[in-house]
């Protein structure tokens, strides 16, 4: 029988430690981890990021090419951050791989955490396809990545699917 453990960006559980000081917790998926085995991180702020901080987007790319140093992410007020979102991005995997994650909730959109699609790096709320970078490298590791509605979809289809006719 497989079995499932999870990694979950820090930010949907309510901690506090997105760019603009706010959480992006979802009560939702709170309950549906409470008979789940899970760890959670928060990628950025683990690298030594503050909270508040600039908003950061990827310029040129996703966030597999930032991993092989084709793309960069910037901050709103210009500076050159990518080295520190990579280096969160690792702490996040050791983690996850300390404890045999084998799927992972991430935020969408996040230059980190974003799985089916990112800010385009022009800070005008533009969106393009695309993965942050701890998203891309969970994946490369073999760890499922699914935004926290993708997740909450498939637990209903599972429930609907699992239900007696
Ligand atoms: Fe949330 Fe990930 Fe951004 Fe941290 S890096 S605030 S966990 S989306």
């Amino acid at each position: 029988m497989s079995y499932k453990r999870y990694f979950i960006s820090a930010c949907l559980l309510g901690q506090k430690v997105r760019y603009d000081g706010k959480d992006c917790l979802v009560s939702q998926l709170v309950e549906a981890l409470l008979d789940k085995n899970y760890v959670s991180l928060c990628p950025e702020v683990s690298a030594g990021l503050p909270t508040p901080r600039p908003a950061a987007e990827i310029l040129h790319g996703s966030g597999a090419d930032v991993l092989l140093g084709h793309a960069q992410v910037f901050s709103s007020d210009g500076h050159q951050l990518s080295d520190v979102f990579i280096q969160g991005a690792y702490k996040a995997l050791t983690l996850a791989q300390a404890n045999h994650v084998t799927h992972a909730v991430l935020k969408a959109n996040s230059p980190s955490c974003g799985s089916d699609g990112i800010y385009d790096g022009s800070f005008t709320g533009q969106k393009i396809a695309g993965e942050g970078i701890t998203a891309a490298l969970f994946r490369q590791h073999g760890i499922h990545v699914v935004t926290e509605q993708q997740f909450l979809a498939e637990l209903t289809q599972t429930k609907l699917t699992d239900e007696p006719n």
